[in-house]
């Protein structure tokens, strides 16, 4: 399968991970929209939120704990950050394989554009 987050995360174009287990890994946005910007994504192949089913909901659950851990880790978790998980077109999805925004160090507006 042709998924630039999957061939991310079985290593086939280097990048840096923030955080990995066996279940999920995390890198930086390459185009940030806040200082800090990770991407959190399951290590399996699920392409929108819409696909998301009783087996597979606990990977969501991975997800916010990693971004939570992450936070914590590199200091902004005191001050506040933001998770976003866009769907779709209508939603600002772009890259079809799931995956969970954590936006931090700075003050976020709302409502979101
Ligand atoms: P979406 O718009 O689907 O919610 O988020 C996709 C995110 O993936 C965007 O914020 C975009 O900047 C990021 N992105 C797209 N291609 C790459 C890439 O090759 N590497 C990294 N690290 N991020 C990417
Ligand atoms: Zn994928």
């Amino acid at each position: 399968m042709s998924c630039l987050f999957c061939k991310i995360a079985r290593a086939e174009i280097e990048t840096a991970l923030l955080y990995e287990n066996e279940h999920v890994v995390a890198f930086r946005d390459i185009h940030p929209q806040a200082p800090q910007h990770i991407l959190i994504i399951p290590r399996r192949h699920i392409a929108t939120l819409n696909e998301l089913d009783a087996d597979s909901a606990y990977l969501v659950g991975e997800m916010l704990l990693a971004a939570k851990k992450l936070a914590a880790q590199m200091g902004f978790a005191e001050e506040g950050f933001r998770t976003v998980m866009n769907c779709n077109d209508d939603g600002g999805q772009t890259v079809y394989h799931l995956h969970l925004h954590l936006l931090g160090g700075r003050r976020m507006g709302w409502p979101p554009g």
